[in-house]
């Protein structure tokens, strides 16, 4: 999970209803055999806390999410890697498909670097499977996973073929050294198939922040490498910050944006997508792997203990917590989020 888990796939079978808003993120453990050789992943980085939920109060808390499916959009196990906690993903899968289409959330996806995992569970999916895959894809530079990359990217492919997922993305990382290897990945892809390659900036840790690596000369550069390889998947992302989309489609066409959504989205004359967060608050909800509950602002601090919406207890915490992100979202964020003491006072009184 090298890159922020927000710019997630969405394919024509998994369009969101209106009112389906929310990003929601689960780690359903904090285990990945990678964990000694990225040097720059993500969520080691952000070091969040060393304990980890019993797999039955993940599913617990993952199964209230599911109720609030009618706000949200995507249901994503981000990690830290799905496939090593198999009978929890099955168990997620199965109760996601048997809620009705118009309750649940309007996709389910995973991100994974697991080779073995992959090709052993998701063939084994047919009847509940993903609405879409995404696999990392990096380069030598990134600090990101050994071996062949290319592994990983077959083995989802030939569950894509079983049945096991609708989609399958390729996410890569770049950074101003690494910009020519990245474009040689998405020569790679060609004639793959893909439904959606994405190159992310790489995050590091910046005065206790992730922050991208990513200058706006060198976005503009990836963007220009990208535009010669809009054939390679069906959609190509570069994943970027608002103010450098502000400053590349002018003040024009910025004008007529709706920023109170999720994710920004824009594509360019050349195909090129550009995505970037939004910078209103409550669409995104990350269930940590020890319990914080996480907005997107929380998700980049390091080292944070509490998440804005509290710590997971009991499935009221999922009620309160939706309850918030519905608030901020109506207020547009002023003022809407309330301490921990007032939610867990508020759950006594209810
Ligand atoms: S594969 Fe992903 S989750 Fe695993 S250690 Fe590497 S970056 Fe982190």
């Amino acid at each position: 999970m090298a890159a922020l888990a927000e710019m997630s796939l969405e394919t024509a079978s998994c369009l969101p209803r209106k009112g389906q808003v929310v990003l929601t993120n689960i780690e359903t453990n904090n285990r990945c055999a990678y964990t000694n050789t990225c040097t720059n992943c993500y969520l080691n980085l952000v070091q969040s806390g060393t304990v980890t939920l019993p797999e039955d109060t993940i599913f617990e808390a993952t199964t209230r999410l599911i109720k609030h499916g009618a706000e949200i959009n995507h249901l994503v196990l981000s990690g830290k890697e799905p496939f090593e906690s198999p009978e929890l993903l099955m168990r997620i899968a199965h109760q996601y498909h048997s809620t009705p289409f118009g309750r649940r959330p309007a996709s389910f996806g995973a991100l994974s670097a697991s080779v073995s995992g992959i090709n052993h569970w998701l063939p084994r999916m047919p009847s509940t499977p993903l609405s879409w895959l995404a696999v990392s894809v990096d380069v030598d530079g990134s600090g990101l996973r050994a071996g062949d990359p290319f592994r990983v990217l077959n083995a989802a492919m030939k569950g894509r073929d079983a049945g096991g997922t609708e989609a399958v993305a390729v996410n890569t990382t770049f950074q101003e050294s690494t910009l020519e290897a990245v474009a040689f990945v998405g020569e790679s892809l060609r004639g793959k198939s893909i439904d959606q390659w994405t190159t992310s900036p790489l995050m590091l840790p910046v005065d206790g922040r992730m922050t991208s690596t990513a200058t706006y000369s060198t976005t503009c550069r990836m963007i220009e490498l990208a535009s010669r390889l809009v054939d390679v998947a069906s959609r190509v992302v570069v994943e970027t910050e608002l103010p450098f989309i502000r400053r590349m489609i002018g003040e024009d066409r910025w004008g007529k944006l709706d920023l109170h959504v999720w994710r920004i989205e824009v594509q360019l004359e050349s195909g090129v997508w550009l995505f970037a967060r939004s910078p209103a608050p409550g669409f995104f909800l990350r269930i940590r792997h020890d319990g914080a509950l996480l907005s997107k602002e929380d998700f980049v601090n390091i080292n944070l203990k509490i998440g804005s919406y509290g710590m997971y207890t009991d499935p009221t915490d999922i009620d309160l917590s939706m309850d918030q992100l519905r608030q901020e979202r109506e207020m547009g964020g002023t003022h809407a989020r309330l301490s921990t003491h007032e939610r867990i006072s508020g759950r006594r009184a209810a």
